[in-house]
């Protein structure tokens, strides 16, 4: 778009990190192609404008509290957000296109881009009469669950059966599955999923998803747009952690450390073991005699160090010489590091992507929303996870660490990886690349 004007374009992210982070990708990566970027955001986890010099920032009241949106139920956070933010993000929108108009020569917004997360914005652009696409930060089978659902409301279905039209997965890694308020949920998504977009951007990798990306395109008549990985085609510097990262992992990671012989351990922003978990977790690990670096947020034990000084004389010992303990990594730059040969994850769709870039098997370990899905696809689709439901007992944990780093199923698995990684690596150039050229060309026709 050289010698052109540039187009605003008006990204809307909810305030949690696993949808910040792919938005501002997004961001980079459209930024890239010639348009200009505003991000729309909330005060409550808001980004540092500082990392993105090359975007502007509109924050816009919301009134959440930290236990509001910390919730395990996706569902609470989701209803809490489409009914906190509506008012003020409409104010700040209709006061934004006016200060535009004003101060920038009559310049519009071309397109507003929103999390999936928050489907009030939907209406919120007609009534603003501004062009929307809706970005979907989960993968697209994850999507298609609702919509078969939303189908199969009445069926009356045993936990491990297979749910017809998705491959693969069993009633029990539906998102829905067992949440109290289910049916509640599914009458509002029900009324979002009937709007029908004008385009969908997924994070994904068409070969990855093929099956359900076309089940999805017969259900909307949009243009599907699946252009990830994000993280890998927007190749950005820029931190979008909302916590602070501890960087002196990656020199532990460096020093002396084997080739993939590192477990990387994290459930991601929002999952967590309780204490007594985290004990079993590091005698299992300890007892593993692998190496490990684990991820321990602050909302799961406010004193790490009090913590693990508190630990039995030999696991303390155990950690010391074979972990690495942070309470935030560098997570893409770890799993890309070649002593890292394994991840024990939440399964988040952020956490599945990096991994699979990196060629890294998982043991997957989900407990709510898009995780089971997630988990499910790893282990029985793509074959690069380990299904793990156990309970976090150390002989347990044990077991499935040695299972993945040190038996013949773990070497099978990260062989699968590379392979995965490999063909996602030719997305990047082949598939996804054109999917994000017919996306900038789609916003430029909105506007044209
Ligand atoms: N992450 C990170 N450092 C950590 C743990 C997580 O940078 O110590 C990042 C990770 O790279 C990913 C995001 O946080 O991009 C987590 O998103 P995901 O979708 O995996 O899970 P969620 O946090 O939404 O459950």
């Amino acid at each position: 778009m050289e010698n052109q004007i540039r187009h605003r374009l008006v990204l809307i992210p909810p305030p949690l990190q696993g949808h910040i982070t792919p938005m501002l990708q997004l961001a980079t990566i459209l930024h890239s192609k010639g348009f200009s970027i505003t991000i729309a955001h909330t005060h409550f986890n808001s980004p540092n404008p500082s990392n993105h010099p090359n975007f502007n920032f509109l924050p816009f009241f919301d009134g959440l509290s930290n236990t509001q949106i910390t919730s395990k139920n996706f569902v609470d956070i989701a209803s809490t957000l489409n009914i906190k933010c509506v008012s003020s993000l409409k104010e700040t929108l209709v006061h934004y296109i006016t200060k535009l108009a004003n101060e920038n020569h009559g310049e519009k917004i071309a397109c507003i881009i929103y999390d999936g997360f928050l489907s009030f914005i939907d209406s919120l652009a007609k009534e603003l009469k501004l062009p929307s696409i809706v970005f979907r930060t989960t993968s697209a089978t994850n999507l298609l669950t609702y919509h078969v659902c939303l189908q199969l409301q009445s069926k009356d279905s045993k936990s491990r059966d297979l749910v017809p039209e998705l491959d693969l997965l069993r009633f029990k890694d539906l998102p829905l599955f067992n949440l109290t308020n289910q049916y509640d949920f599914l009458q509002s998504i029900g009324k979002t999923l009937s709007i029908t977009p004008l385009g969908v951007i997924f994070n994904t990798v068409e070969s990855l998803e093929d099956s359900s990306l076309n089940q999805l395109q017969k259900l909307y008549k949009a243009n599907l747009f699946p252009i990830g990985p994000l993280h890998m085609i927007a190749n950005d510097a820029n931190n979008s952690s909302i916590l602070q990262e501890n960087d002196n992992c990656i020199s532990w990671l460096n020093y002396n450390k084997p080739r993939k012989s590192v477990l990387y351990v994290s459930l991601g922003s929002i999952a967590s073991w309780e204490e007594k978990e985290l004990t079993e977790v590091a005698c299992g690990l300890v007892n593993s005699r692998q190496n490990f670096l684990w991820v321990i947020r602050p909302e799961s034990i406010s004193d790490v160090s009090a913590w693990l000084e508190s630990l039995p004389e030999d696991v303390k010992v155990g950690v010391a010489e074979r972990g690495c303990v942070v309470k935030w990594a560098p997570q893409s730059e770890v799993l890309a590091h070649k002593a890292v040969g394994g991840f024990w994850s939440h399964c988040g769709w952020n956490s599945t992507l990096e991994s699979l870039c990196e060629g890294v098997p998982i043991i997957c370990q989900p407990s709510f929303g898009d995780q089971r899905v997630n988990a499910r696809l790893l282990s029985h689709v793509w074959k690069v996870g380990l299904e793990w439901c156990n309970a976090i007992e150390r002989d347990e944990i044990e077991r499935v660490v040695r299972r993945l780093m040190v038996n013949s199923e773990g070497e099978m698995m990260r062989q699968r990886a590379t392979e995965l990684k490999h063909e996602i690596g030719i997305a990047v150039r082949g598939s996804s690349c054109d999917a994000l050229n017919g996306l900038v060309k789609y916003i430029l026709s909105l506007n044209a």
